[in-house]
């Protein structure tokens, strides 16, 4: 039996969560913003459909309470938030667009307490829809310096904990590495053609065959089955599909030596990391990993930083939290997420580690 409603929401350490209906097209539209400790809460409005109204909010509180960690770990002045909105399948245009409109003024209303760019489902034009009312609380519109997105920022983080992990296993490094790249969607196709450029081999599977075909005769890439790719033999494993990829049944059969991705909560269950342990499967803990977006590109909009200057903060981020976390994991024996979350209250709350 999945958790009630009630259940997870009482299990939530956050501040709050804001739900709404949309009467116009029967989407539901949920804020939930975790903590505003550290400045306002800033996460992405992923839109996408869902089985249950209970399983779309446990998705916006997991998503908002993960930007915490990631903006805290970084020790960078924002809250975690996340909106999330199932839509009805088979929305008009029109519909989806003054969802999105709708969605803007519930934002515009919150007064700051809340911002907001694009995620799974949404992109830089429906930022600028949500904009139309929802300004100056919403990153990343179509004709902001952001307008590329958060993907290829997140892929620069992604790189550089691909690079780390190589260069411990590798006297090469990445060059001549095996990565194995689960979904080559925004992130995921703009690691790999990063990893070529390196001189890695790269394995791809993508459940959407356009995608994945987009790579096909293309040198250093093979395209397997998504069955296949999370037992390929690789140095590597960079999941950046979707959530909870990683869980007792597919961590027994995985073949990798490391794995950094940018899928959210990839982890399946918290015990996840000890099994990964014992295997012997070094973990880039997510949150630390998939940063670059978030972090970068509310630096270009929020405090003016250059693209150069946000591409040099997200390595050297990444690759220092990193260093340190598998170091201290290794020092006291515990898994790297016990160590990269340890890392992260304790920014937090402002107290030594
Ligand atoms: P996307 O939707 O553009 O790409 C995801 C890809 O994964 C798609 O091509 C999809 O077909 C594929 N996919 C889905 N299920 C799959 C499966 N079982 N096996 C193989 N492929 C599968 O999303 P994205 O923006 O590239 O983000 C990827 C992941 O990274 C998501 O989990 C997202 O939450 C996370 N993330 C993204 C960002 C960002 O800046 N875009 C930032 C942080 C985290």
């Amino acid at each position: 039996m999945p958790p009630t409603l009630e259940a997870t929401l009482a299990e939530w350490d956050g501040e709050q969560v804001l739900l709404r209906r949309d009467h116009e097209t029967g989407a539901w539209a949920i804020i939930a913003i975790h903590s505003t400790a550290l400045g306002p809460a800033c996460g992405g409005t992923r839109m996408r459909g869902y089985p249950s109204l209970q399983r779309a909010v446990a998705d916006a509180l997991a998503l908002a309470a993960g930007m915490t960690l990631k903006f805290a770990a970084v020790d960078f002045a924002a809250g975690g938030g996340k909106a999330v909105i199932w839509a009805p399948p088979g929305l008009t245009p029109e519909a989806r667009d003054g969802l999105l409109r709708r969605h803007g003024e519930h934002i515009r209303r919150l007064g700051g307490l809340f911002r907001t760019g694009p995620d799974v489902g949404t992109s830089p034009r429906d930022m600028d829809l949500i904009a139309e009312r929802g300004a100056p609380y919403v990153f990343c519109t179509s004709s902001s310096a952001g307008a590329e997105g958060s993907a290829p920022l997140t892929a620069v983080g992604v790189f550089a904990a691909v690079e780390l992990l190589c260069a411990r296993a590798r006297a090469d490094g990445v060059r001549g590495a095996h990565v194995a790249v689960q979904g080559v969607g925004s992130v995921g196709r703009d690691l790999v053609r990063r990893l070529l450029e390196a001189g890695a081999r790269v394995t791809i599977a993508d459940v959407d065959a356009d995608a994945a075909a987009r790579f096909s005769g293309r040198a250093g890439v093979s395209i397997v089955s998504v069955d296949a790719l999370l037992t390929t033999e690789c140095d590597v494993l960079s999941p950046c599909a979707l959530g909870g990829v990683l869980s007792a049944r597919t961590i027994a059969g995985l073949r990798c030596r490391a794995i950094a991705g940018a899928a959210n909560n990839m982890l399946a269950a918290p015990q996840d990391a000890a099994r990964l342990r014992e295997r012997g499967i070094l973990y880039a803990p997510d949150f630390l990993v998939n940063i670059g977006g978030a972090l970068g590109n509310t630096g270009i909009e929020a405090l003016g930083w250059s693209k150069e200057q946000a591409v040099r903060r997200v390595r050297a981020a990444v690759r220092d939290n990193l260093r340190e976390v598998i170091a201290r994991a290794e020092r006291r024996g515990r898994t790297t997420e016990e160590e990269a979350r340890a890392l992260a209250r304790a920014r937090l709350l402002k107290e030594g580690t």
